[in-house]
């Protein structure tokens, strides 16, 4: 998905589609530039062909350059109007400077290259809007809603949620739902970047512009438009591209008084040398088209390569901060760890017997999300349990769960926050439960036993963790809700610097800001758990976002799967980026100067600077195209291991 800088042709079959008025405006300065060349290089043959009939090459190349200036000075004039842009407007001055001169065959050949270095420009500039339209593509316009059994197409915008629709192998959600029916393989890649399918079945989410690949499936719409995570993610693209860098800032301050300066040179150039020439020479080269380009193509096609592994940066300076960031905070469960707990140990006290302790513990944790949460559901259902019914139910994030079943208050969570409400935790010998993530049951005022979990390393972690040591960052630790004992255990295995026990959500909060004081500091966590320390960070970052609004919420940047080697290829990526737009600012400013100061001192041929114009344009996108590539070998990698 979103790739930022396509081709020509892939420009020429979207700008056909209808409706789309943008590309066809490029579309008629294209023409324009076909038209005017055409009259040009006609100008160039008669001139050949016929030397003695000088007036009908010179009559060409008229109408060539008249043709070829008009979209320059109209862009011109419209910025003016607007107060919009200055470059446009130096272009025009330059083509006009060119007709002034009376050599209409050169002022024509210069307009020529000056026309395609604007027509680059502009549809460069356009990368994250077509970003967007291939987001749109993957969305179909119409979907099979199921109304009395029967099944009825509509238009996919007159969807409300609750409706019920059906998807067919092939087909792309519409909408973001849960399956009711069926069973299938979906490709989810173009929200996550990972091409290995995902089995969904009924109570599974789906999200829009993801791809049903094998079964037929039935499924309730839960989100709709701009809600559905595709929809972030479009909002994500557009407010990225909206942001504007330090150095563009920079840029657009001064800008007014560049073309002030240039056209004072021009004057001294022609009142030293009278040479018209030298001056057409130097307002052509003294467009700054290829500084323009630097920033945003560079941004445009490093967050789209970003995209296009899952990665979303809701702004732009967020993406510029991870080159800067020094020092990493890890949470556990989840995100060094993958989070999928087993429960390895049943310890009831008193008379409740181990099938007891799990049905409750498993009923009570029903409505929540938290690894331990699913490892108890998912060992009640092998174990044939039927869960109790339950009334109200409350989580504490990072502590626990309250809820009531019939007259009784049960809850589930932590020694310490169950000490807190005044229960007594009978402490148990703590080799039963070495290495293990405990939780205590607790019902009504008794505990009534406790439940052991084991969890493991990511298969990434360690090598991660060495990446990002190579990548400068100085300082790498872990903080986590769980017990030293766990801790340490899990610290042993990997390279980190800190480790952090027993912490609550605020606990996390403090050490951030604490580490804050000496490092700029990232946070990567679960984006729900963690989102207060996610926001302490200087830049948050969620794993595994999609679906999650809260997580997609907290953090500056929400990667859509649990893969933790999009981290260290983030702050990979952001690096990059920064010394793209550094080479891209510092070419354009030497191609600027150095044109400047050989069109004042008549080195450089008029025509000759209009070609470098064009070419320095190009030369800007070919380099910043290089940021689409990062990360290509892990997603080439993931879908090799998907065709397996
Ligand atoms: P981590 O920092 O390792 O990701 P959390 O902050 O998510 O851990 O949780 C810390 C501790 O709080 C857990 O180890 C667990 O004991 C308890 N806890 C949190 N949520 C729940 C829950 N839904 N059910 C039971 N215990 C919970
Ligand atoms: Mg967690």
């Amino acid at each position: 998905m979103a790739k930022a800088l396509n081709s020509t042709e892939q420009e020429k079959g979207s700008g056909n589609m209808s409706g789309d008025t943008t590309s066809e405006k490029a579309m008629g300065k294209v023409g324009i530039a076909v038209i005017g060349g055409g009259f040009i290089l006609n100008s160039y043959l008669l001139g050949w062909l016929l030397p003695e009939q000088a007036f009908a090459a010179d009559f060409s190349a008229i109408i060539g350059a008249v043709t070829l200036a008009c979209p320059i000075v109209s862009a011109a004039v419209k910025d003016l109007i607007k107060g919009a842009g200055y470059v446009n407007v130096l272009v025009a001055l330059a083509t006009l400077a060119a007709m002034v001169g009376g050599n209409f065959q050169m002022a024509g050949v210069i307009a020529f290259f000056l026309l395609i270095a604007i027509i680059i420009e502009s549809r460069t500039a356009r990368g994250a809007q077509r970003s967007i339209e291939e987001l749109v593509k993957l969305t179909p316009s119409t979907a099979r809603k199921i109304i009395d059994g029967k099944e009825v197409e509509v238009q996919a915008l007159d969807l409300k949620v609750g409706d019920i629709i059906s998807v067919r192998p092939g087909e792309n959600f519409p909408v973001d739902g849960r399956v009711l029916k069926g069973e299938s393989a979906v490709n989810q890649a173009s929200i996550t970047g990972e091409s290995l399918p995902l089995d969904k079945a009924k109570d599974d989410d789906v999200y829009a512009g993801t791809q049903n690949l094998t079964g037929k499936i039935e499924m309730e719409v839960t989100k709709i438009g701009e809600d559905t995570t595709l929809g972030k993610v479009k909002d994500m693209i557009m407010a990225a591209e909206g942001s504007r860098t330090p150095i563009v800032r920079i840029i657009d301050r001064y800008a007014g008084y560049y073309t002030i300066t240039i056209l004072m040179l021009a004057v001294v150039t022609w009142s030293f040398t009278q040479s018209m020439d030298r001056v057409v020479t130097l307002m052509v080269i003294a467009c700054p088209l290829a500084i323009v380009l630097a920033t945003p193509t560079a941004i445009v096609a490093s967050v789209a390569a970003a995209a296009r592994l899952g990665i979303f940066v809701k702004s732009i300076s967020h993406l510029e901060l991870a080159a800067r960031i020094r020092a990493f905070v890890f949470d556990k469960t989840g995100t060094l760890t993958d989070g999928i707990l087993s429960v390895t140990k049943l310890s009831p006290v008193g008379k409740t017997s181990p099938a007891e302790l799990l049905k409750i513990a498993a009923s009570a944790e029903i409505h929540s999300n938290h690894p331990t949460a699913i490892a108890l559901q998912k060992l009640a259902k092998e174990a044939g349990l039927d869960l109790e019914k339950t009334g109200t139910a409350k989580e504490e994030h990072g502590k626990g769960v309250e809820v009531t079943i019939g007259k009784k208050t049960i809850r589930v969570g932590r020694a310490a926050w169950l000490e807190k409400m005044g229960l007594t935790v009978g402490k148990h010998h703590d080799d039963e439960s070495h290495g293990m993530s405990v939780v205590y049951v607790a019902s009504n005022d008794t505990v009534i036993g406790w439940i052991g979990f084991k969890d493991k390393l990511r298969n990434e972690t360690s090598q991660i963790l060495d990446d990002l040591k190579t990548l400068g960052i100085k300082h790498c630790a872990m903080v986590t809700g769980d017990r030293e004992s766990v801790a340490k255990t899990i610290a042993a295995d990997i390279l980190i610097d800190e480790y952090r026990a027993d912490c609550l959500p605020e606990d996390k909060v403090e050490y951030v800001k604490d580490i804050k004081k000496s490092f700029r500091v990232a946070v990567v966590g679960d984006g729900v758990n963690d989102a207060p320390a996610l926001v302490t960070g200087d830049l948050g970052i969620a794993m595994g976002a999609i679906g999650s609004d809260i997580a997609v919420n907290s953090a500056s940047i929400a990667l859509m799967t649990n893969d933790l080697r999009r981290v260290p290829l983030l702050i990979f990526l952001s690096k990059k980026l920064r010394t793209i737009i550094n080479q891209n600012l510092f070419v354009g400013m030497l191609f600027v100067l150095v044109g400047i100061i050989m069109a004042v001192f008549g080195e450089l041929k008029p025509v000759a600077a209009a070609i470098l114009q064009a070419l320095s344009t190009v030369l800007i996108i070919f380099n910043s195209a290089r940021l689409v590539r990062v990360g290509e070998e892990l997603t080439l990698e993931e879908s090799h291991a998907a065709q397996k």
